[in-house]
């Protein structure tokens, strides 16, 4: 059977609680896997968006950074390329209705992909502080965040649906991250009011989760299951 469209994801969410915040994917090579998605960089270092196969990061001191050093490595990023199922149908949204508007997509129990442009009356978000080895655990991050909010700002969501049972891979419910126009705002959206809408919803037969098989530290993690579900609900918020 043909994959219709594939999501790749390098690393897991469920790595980052077991304090593993070291790149182990260059810019370079995951850009090979996909031109639109969300991570982070090494060390927790802000929160990544990739548009039109740029990387942009945006960091807890409130800047916005164009990555351009293809050696930049990320410890957990997930990618896809822009092949849209179809036209968002609606031109206004939020945090509170997205899932809503899209009942009848049936998104419940696949992976789908949102990428969409608007006028945000309301922008919140969050950036994770870089960290410094010895690494501490995402749960421990992300109690102290930095958080941002604009009034009528314009600019472009890019992120993801994962199903609950994908909890621990990945971030269960939506998990989307914001970039200015202009370039110089963003970051994880905590919440969020859109008008003028115009984007697309692509939905996935295939995900793909990648592994760093050459880091030993990584190889020698022990994780403690117990918990990890609500761990990292409490980390990344992700609204069902
Ligand atoms: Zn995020």
């Amino acid at each position: 059977m043909n994959i219709m469209s594939s999501l790749y994801q390098h690393g897991t969410l469920a790595m980052l609680m077991g304090k593993q915040l070291q790149g182990t994917i260059t810019v370079a090579e995951l850009l090979t896997h996909g031109d639109t998605g969300i991570g982070t960089l090494t060390g927790l270092d802000g929160e990544v968006i990739v548009l039109d196969g740029e990387v942009y990061q945006a960091t807890s001191d409130g800047k916005l950074n164009h990555i351009t050093d293809k050696d930049t490595k990320m410890p957990f990023v997930s990618v896809h390329f822009n092949q849209p199922t179809r036209r968002l149908p609606f031109s206004e949204t939020s945090t509170d209705t997205l899932s809503q508007q899209l009942k009848s997509e049936k998104l419940t129990n696949i992976f789908a992909a949102v990428k969409f442009h608007g006028d945000f009356s309301n922008m919140h978000v969050r950036v994770a502080q870089k960290q410094e080895t010895p690494y501490p655990s995402l749960l421990e991050v992300a109690t102290n965040q930095s958080e941002f909010q604009e009034k009528d700002i314009s600019g472009t969501i890019v992120g993801y649906f994962a199903p609950s049972v994908f909890s621990g891979p990945t971030a269960a419910g939506w998990h989307i991250h914001f970039l200015s126009d202009d370039k110089k705002f963003g970051g994880h959206i905590l919440d969020f009011e859109g008008q003028n809408i115009d984007g697309t919803l692509q939905i996935f037969d295939e995900f793909r989760q990648h592994f760093p098989l050459e880091d030993s530290d990584f190889r020698d993690m022990s994780l403690n299951l117990e918990g990890l579900s609500d761990d990292i609900a409490t980390s990344e918020g992700g609204k069902q």
